[in-house]
């Protein structure tokens, strides 16, 4: 980029409809990839713009699409070929908004909407049709796409259509327009069937790679943490509880996980909802509007549901899973970092993925940096922190009549009243009171096991790849526990899920922490299962972990409220026996 590109959208002398739609939208300046790209467009050249998106690329083919298009007559002119429904009602959303002082008329067209209305459009001859590659070659077969009089045409993210499986129809549609045109091609990544059909389909086009060499993603700070899949529910929590509370996007591998990981966080106390194929249309309408309207944290999405989402103020992106190759981890994690702004991006990667990751990087040449997800103590400073600064936002007065009738009846003082609601709000913040017995260390998964210590416990109990010494804050090392005084905690799932004592010692050990050794007597019944604790620890683990991961799944965990009269009070079935004879040895 030069310094003497035009700096204001007037520079580029658009129709003055549309540079009033602009005044009326709040368009000061144009961005990078718009004062790189409008100057050609607006010249009639081809251009290929590596730009991601939320970088304004829109406007960037759109304001010389339209300023073309002005008072066009009938007949299909310019055609946008976009990779997702979504994508296609966002560009037609922005051409209408910049062009309506124009009139030039637009239809959005793609699969899984009534025909009738498309069809209805097109044989009107509206100029400007924008679409998915596959209904759009629907209309072309039929005979009621008509492509002779077109004269700009827009490939927009075009490595997502090849990726969607959409090259062919892509070929198929430009190869169909004979005529002159202008095209535009818009895409994050160029992989070799892109380059492709732009050598192909495309007139000495000149290439727009926003600031100079640097990726698309340049401007997204990019992490990435070592962590087992069985430790990532922590690991999320830790992520979203330990950084700046902003507006996460949580990238999920299946539908169905979707739903679990957005229950988990909202036990955490997070605004947050999923968004996935499984949901219907006005479901997953709702969950976008209310992240445009700031009301929610966190979206837990699939990639393909996540295309729907079109929000600036996107603060993070977390991978849960490694995407499957670079270019959709581009395309994840530019839905940060939009419109100018700064974003983040935390990858979760198992210790099988390492090197796949180092691959990534190499590819998008981008280093990305390693990092510890913040200790327990690091989580119990922020939550005050942040429950200190929601209490100096309160205007005192609010609560002085009360506080005055307060310090008249009952005789306590000032102070405790303070510590007293401190703790309430403590309590209902979810955040631990006695910082300095947090643990300051790097996150169960990530410590190295102290081999000495090891071998003074008993053996055989802790499940492999388990928390090390460290946790001794549970519980002393070694020894038969005297259970005599254990509380017992209830999971309301048994046998008929599956759950076995392995399962139950796995998941409070490799979540939560608590050393197998320490674990006592374990009761699975059909539909519900306890565990004995000792009395503090199982405090601690109620505190900590309202939910535990267990085969698969999300299951509360509450004190049992005494013994269920069907179970019996000593182990009398053979796994329990197995259980006690091989665990507690
Ligand atoms: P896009 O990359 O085209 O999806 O645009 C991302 C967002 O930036 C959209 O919400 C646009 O409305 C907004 N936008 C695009 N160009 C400008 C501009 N020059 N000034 C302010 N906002 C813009």
């Amino acid at each position: 980029m030069t310094t003497d590109t035009p700096t204001t959208f007037a520079d580029f002398g658009l129709d003055p409809r549309i540079q009033s739609a602009l005044d009326g939208l709040g368009f000061e300046k144009p961005t990078d990839i718009q004062s790189a790209a409008l100057p050609p467009l607006l010249a009639g050249k081809d251009v290929i713009g590596r730009a991601r998106t939320g970088s304004g690329k829109t406007a960037a083919f759109g304001l010389p699409l339209l300023h073309h298009l002005a008072d066009s007559g009938r007949g299909v002119k310019a055609l946008v070929l976009a990779p997702t429904r979504e994508l296609a009602q966002q560009v037609s959303a922005a051409l209408q908004s910049y062009g309506k002082g124009l009139g030039v008329e637009g239809v959005t067209i793609y699969g899984g909407a009534p025909y009738g209305p498309q069809l209805k459009a097109l044989r009107r001859g509206v100029p400007i049709v924008v679409g998915t590659p596959g209904r759009l070659l629907d209309h072309l077969g039929s005979g009621a796409l008509d492509l002779s009089q077109v004269e700009y045409v827009v490939l927009d993210e075009a490595d997502e259509m090849l990726r969607m499986g959409f090259a062919e129809d892509v070929e198929t549609l430009l190869g169909a327009i004979t005529g002159p045109r202008q095209v535009a091609l818009f895409s994050a990544t160029m992989p070799g069937p892109i380059a492709r059909i732009a050598k192909t389909y495309m007139n000495d086009p000149e290439t727009i790679q926003m600031e100079q060499g640097a990726p698309a993603t340049a401007h997204i700070t990019q992490a990435w943490t070592r962590v087992p899949n069985r430790f990532k529910p922590d690991a999320l929590r830790r992520a979203l509880l330990g950084g700046d509370r902003g507006t996460t996007l949580v990238f999920a591998r299946t539908r169905a996980s979707c739903g679990d990981i957005a229950s988990h966080l909202e036990s955490l106390g997070l605004r947050v909802e999923p968004l996935h194929g499984d949901m219907n249309q006005k479901a997953r309408e709702r969950v976008l509007q209310r992240l445009r309207d700031a009301e929610l944290e966190v979206v837990v999405a699939t990639d393909i549901a996540a295309r729907g989402i079109d929000v600036n103020h996107i603060t993070q992106v977390v991978n849960l899973d490694l995407p499957e190759n670079a270019e959709v981890y581009v395309h994840r994690i530019g839905r940060t970092g939009r419109a100018g702004r700064e974003g983040r991006a935390l990858t979760m990667v198992t210790p099988a993925e390492v090197r796949r990751f180092g691959f990534f990087q190499r590819k998008l040449n981008q280093p990305v940096q390693e990092v510890q997800l913040p200790s327990d103590r690091d989580l119990g400073m922020r939550g005050r922190g942040r429950l200190q600064k929601a209490i100096e936002d309160i205007d005192p007065e609010l609560a002085s009549d009360w506080l005055a009738t307060l310090l008249e009846d009952e005789e306590r003082s000032v102070e405790d009243i303070a510590a007293q609601a401190l703790g309430l709000l403590a309590k209902m913040g979810g955040v631990p009171l006695a910082q300095d017995e947090l643990d300051d260390g790097p996150p169960p998964w990530a410590r190295r096991p102290n081999r000495p210590e090891r071998q003074q416990r008993p053996q055989g109990n802790r499940p492999q790849g388990g928390p090390g010494p460290r946790q001794q804050g549970f519980g002393g090392p070694g020894g038969r526990p005297d259970t005599s005084s254990h509380v017992e905690l209830f999971l309301p799932v048994g046998r008929q899920a599956g759950v076995r004592p392995a399962d139950l010692v796995g998941a409070l050990a490799n979540e939560a922490g608590v050393p197998g050794n320490i674990i006592g007597r374990i009761t699975i019944d059909d539909h519900k299962s306890f565990v004995g604790l000792p009395p503090d620890v199982a405090a601690q683990v109620l505190k900590r972990y309202p939910q535990i991961e267990l085969r698969g799944r999300q299951v509360p965990l509450t004190k049992s409220r005494g013994r269920h009269p069907s179970l019996p009070n000593k182990p009398n079935k053979p796994w329990q026996k197995n259980h006690r004879g091989k665990g507690r040895g």
